[in-house]
Parts: structure tokens; sequence; C-alpha cells
């Protein structure tokens, strides 16, 4: 169905708005029916929908900033938008118009896909905001480099969407953040002006780290242009082996014992419970489970290191050799070739696709201290179990970073009988969130605020904190012209 633009109250000024962007970006990067701006108008679950009044593709920092000068003067917001593969719904358009009620202009960064410089030397890589993480993860692989993040939707997300929600993933252990990968930015502001803070030093005290506020900043203080990124040696040794546990305390016990004597070779420690195994099983039926498929718990571990002899699987072996006889671990394979090792891989990063088919899932993506985990995960299912007995609980861990996607689901039947699915949505991540909390834990570790969180974020943080929040957006974006999520009431 095609909306009829001319029939809204703000016919006349969007009919101006649109000749301005079209002069912006060319008439053939606009999107203006509603037909042609729904795949920009919801997330890529289908959970969170909104409407634009445009959808627009700049192919330049300077027609970024152009778009936004237009929106700005005309009072319409502005959601940016980059791979649309987020979790918390950031990036569908959402709050009306500030003058009289219209939708927000979407400006999807796509066709700014450029890796502008590589310097291995200096081990920097300098790209446009909306190249697609895997590109620069290739990029820097052709010059014998590695950049750091990597996530299961590696092959849509944007890298400026990464900045944007500062995306952890899998070698957060090894890496970091994406935060630490940002060495600078370039940002086009809430009134058009361009920041031009895109430097690739290692040092540099020159006053405010200004990069650190748009970093997680959702979309709410700018839009992100360009990015320059720090890069890793490449390994040259990787070896990964796939665990099985009885329980979370074991699984501690196993990091713990391979830290010591692996140390920063591990890249990767991510937790899978049996449930969330059987439901990738369900969904994908050529998986193989590399060992044990009735263990309650799997982990796949995963050692790398920039010395080609490094005898990784002898380590591995060794290691988890002492935890079997222990009796701290049922099982371990370990990779063979790097086939196998893929093939691991490939569950972890079936699981969003396997969940999303299975049921509605509520994810909580919590982070406590990392000795915190058992006990979380046994309160919050605790909890879960009394109160909704028909959830099932599955659970994914980045567990070397104490960050648990804790996911109570329900069937859809349930779901559809329910009469005020979101008010029941907040009850059940609340006290889930609540666990966290009495841990000392965040409830949102990864995955931002969005559209789904600002009333946790309220509730949650302390005041001053919101306060501080408010006032760093309030003096960037006094007009409000950016995405409104985060913050409850706008
Ligand atoms: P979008 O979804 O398009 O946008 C996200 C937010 O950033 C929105 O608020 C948007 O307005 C803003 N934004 C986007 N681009 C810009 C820009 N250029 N300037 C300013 N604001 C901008 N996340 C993790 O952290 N770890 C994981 O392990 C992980 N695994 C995932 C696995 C799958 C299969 C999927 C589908 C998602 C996963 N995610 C994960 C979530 C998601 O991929 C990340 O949040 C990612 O960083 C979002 O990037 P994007 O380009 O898709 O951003």
């Amino acid at each position: 169905m095609t909306t009829d633009a001319s029939a809204a109250p703000w016919a006349d000024g969007r009919s101006e708005l649109l000749e301005r962007l079209r002069d912006c970006v060319g008439a053939n990067h606009v999107l203006a029916t509603a037909d042609d701006m729904a795949p920009y108008t919801s997330d890529w679950r289908g959970r969170y929908r909104g409407e634009a009044l445009a959808v627009v593709f700049p192919a330049s920092t300077d027609q970024v900033a152009a778009v936004v000068r237009a929106c700005a003067a005309a009072g319409v917001r502005v959601v940016p938008q980059g791979g649309n593969t987020g979790l918390v719904g950031g990036s569908v358009p959402t709050g009306a118009r500030i003058a009289d009620g219209s939708a927000p202009v979407v400006v999807a960064l796509r066709r700014m896909n450029r890796i502008r410089e590589v310097d291995p030397l200096g081990n920097t890589l300098v790209a446009d905001a909306g190249c697609v993480l895997e590109t620069i993860q290739q990029a820097a692989d052709a010059h014998g480099r590695l950049y750091g993040v990597s996530l299961g939707a590696q092959g849509s997300c944007h890298i400026g969407g990464n900045v944007s929600t500062n995306a952890g993933g899998t070698g957060v252990l090894k890496y970091g953040n994406t935060r630490e990968q940002v060495l600078g930015l370039e940002v086009v502001l809430p009134d058009g002006r361009v920041w031009n803070g895109l430097r690739t030093l290692r040092k540099d005290n020159a006053g405010y780290a200004l990069k650190q506020l748009f970093i997680g900043a959702e979309g709410t203080l700018g839009i992100v242009t360009g990015v320059a990124l720090r890069l890793h040696p490449k390994p040259a040794a990787i070896a990964a082996a796939w665990l099985t546990l009885d329980s979370v305390n074991d699984a501690l016990a196993a990091l713990e014992a391979v830290q010591s004597v692996a140390g920063e070779r591990i890249s990767g420690y991510e937790l899978l419970n049996r449930a969330e195994l059987e439901t990738v099983a369900a969904q994908f039926p050529d998986v193989r489970l590399p060992t044990d498929p009735e263990a309650p718990y799997a982990v796949l571990l995963e050692l790398s290191d920039t010395w080609a002899r490094a005898d990784l699987a002898g380590l591995l072996e060794d290691a988890l050799g002492r935890l079997v006889e222990a009796g701290r671990l049922r099982d371990a394979a370990i990779s063979a070739s790097e086939a196998q090792r893929q093939a691991f891989w490939f569950i972890r990063h079936a699981i969003a696709e396997a969940n999303r088919k299975s049921g509605m899932g509520l994810a909580c993506d919590v982070a406590v201290p990392v000795r915190a985990l058992p006990e979380f995960i046994e309160r919050a299912s605790s909890t879960i179990r009394t109160r909704w007995p028909n959830a099932t609980i599955v659970l994914a861990a980045h567990m070397g970073d104490g960050n648990v996607h804790f996911i109570p689901r329900f069937s859809f039947e349930d779901w559809q009988a329910l009469e005020d699915p979101a008010a029941f949505a907040d009850e059940v991540r609340a006290a889930v969130h609540d666990e966290a909390a009495a841990l000392g834990g965040t409830f949102s570790a990864e995955h931002g605020i969005g559209r789904v969180l600002p009333g946790e974020l309220a509730r949650l943080r302390a005041p001053l904190e919101l306060e501080l929040m408010r006032r760093v957006r309030d003096a960037i974006d006094p007009a409000s012209t950016m995405n409104p999520v985060i913050f409850a009431n706008g």
C-alpha cells in the first residue's frame, strides 16, 4: 500500500522538504512511499515499526550535512540508519516532528561505503561510516592486519552503526569493544556542521576526548560519517575447542584454568545452554553438535597467536585434559581443521536467526562481574521459572566479558494471547534486570537503549547520571533534531 502524502496535514511542508532532499542527494536517492520505505521503517525481526517522511541515501559527508541542515531548517527529525541490525529498535524511525507532528527523515548511510586509507605500519584504517563490518575486516586482512570486532551480523551491520552502539561481540575479551578500536571520528552535528575529528593518533590529550561522546550515542548527537580505527596484528595460529559442561560454575573454572595458561591468547569464550543448542539444532537440522548434546552447557573456546608455530592445540589438550581429570569438564573437541573451527562458529552465529523463528524471546542483554555469572544465571532462572513457568530460558553469553544474553522465550501462541504484550515484556525484562542490578551489573551491556529500554534507563540509572546525559544531549542538540531514542520522554 502506498501512503498518499498529499492527504496529510503537513503535505505542503513535506513537498518542500522532499524537493530540498532531492536537491541534496539526487532524486534517485530519496524514497517517499510507504512501500518503498518499508525495509527502512521496521527492524529485521519485524518487531518495531515506524513511519518516515522520507528515506535518503547520501553519498558523501557534504551530502549528509546538507540533508541534516535541510531537516533542521524544516524542524523535521533525523534518524541515522546503518545496517538496521540493531536489537533495540534504535534505527527504526520514531518521534514526531518538532513542529507539527510529521514523521522523521531516515538517513541511510549504505552508499557511504569507501575504505579511505589503510596504514599497516601505523596499524590504522580510515573508512566511511556506511562500510559493512565484514568489508572493514577484509580490508584489514588484505594488509595482513586484523580488525578486532566480530559479531553475528557482521555481513550486514555498518561500522557507523557499530560505533553508535559501541558494539561488542565475540572478540571483546582479547580486543575490547568498538570504543577501544576508535581513534577518531568525523561527525555531522545536528545543525549540519561537520566536526572533523578523524585523527589516527594514539596519543592526543588536547582537551576533552569528544569522540567518546558519539560512541554509543545511538544517533542522538549527530551522524557519524567517517571512522579512524585501530588495527591489530593478524593471528598466524588459531585453534578452537567445543566444551561440554555440567554447570556455569564449571564453565567459570574452565575459563580460569585456560586463562592461567593461555592468558591473552583467548580470543573467544562463548557459553550456550542446552535449550539454546536445541533451538539451533531444531532450526538448522544439518548442524551437528561437536560433543554430547545432552550436556546442560557448552562453551566455544578459541585461542589465537601471532606466532605461527605456537602449539595452541597442544596447549588446549593439556589444559582441557586436566579439567576432565578434575571432573570439571564432561568432554571437549578440539578443531582439527579450519573448516571444523568455522563449523563451531556457525553454531554460535546461528543463534539469532534460530531464536527469531522459535518464539517470542525477550532478550535481556545483561552484564555482571564475571565471578557473579553463576549466581546471576541461577537467580534470574529461578525468578523466571517461579513467575512465568511457561517460559523457556535460552542463554548465550560472551562469558569472558560477563555479558549474558538471558532470554525468557514464550511460544507465539502464549504471546498472542496476551492483553498488553508491551507491558508484559517490560515486566519480564525488569525482573531479570533487577537480578543483574543486585549483583552490581547492568541491564544493557552491548545493545544500547534504543526505543525498548528508555524506561529501564530512567529506573536503574542514578538521577545525576541521567541529568548529565540530558545536559550533554541538550548542549549538542538543543533543537532536538536527532533520533529521539534513549530518553523516556524524548
Ligand atoms: P543500526 O541498527 O542501523 O543502528 C543502530 C543505532 O545506531 C541506531 O540508534 C541508529 O540511529 C544509530 N546509527 C546507525 N548508524 C549511525 C551513524 N552512522 N551515525 C550515528 N548513528 C548511527 N551487537 C553486539 O554488540 N554484539 C553482538 O554480538 C551482536 N550480535 C548480533 C547478531 C545478529 C545476528 C544481529 C542481527 C545483531 C547483533 N548485534 C550484536 C546487534 C547489532 O548488529 C549491533 O548493534 C550493530 O552495531 C548495529 O549496527 P547497524 O549498522 O546495523 O546499526
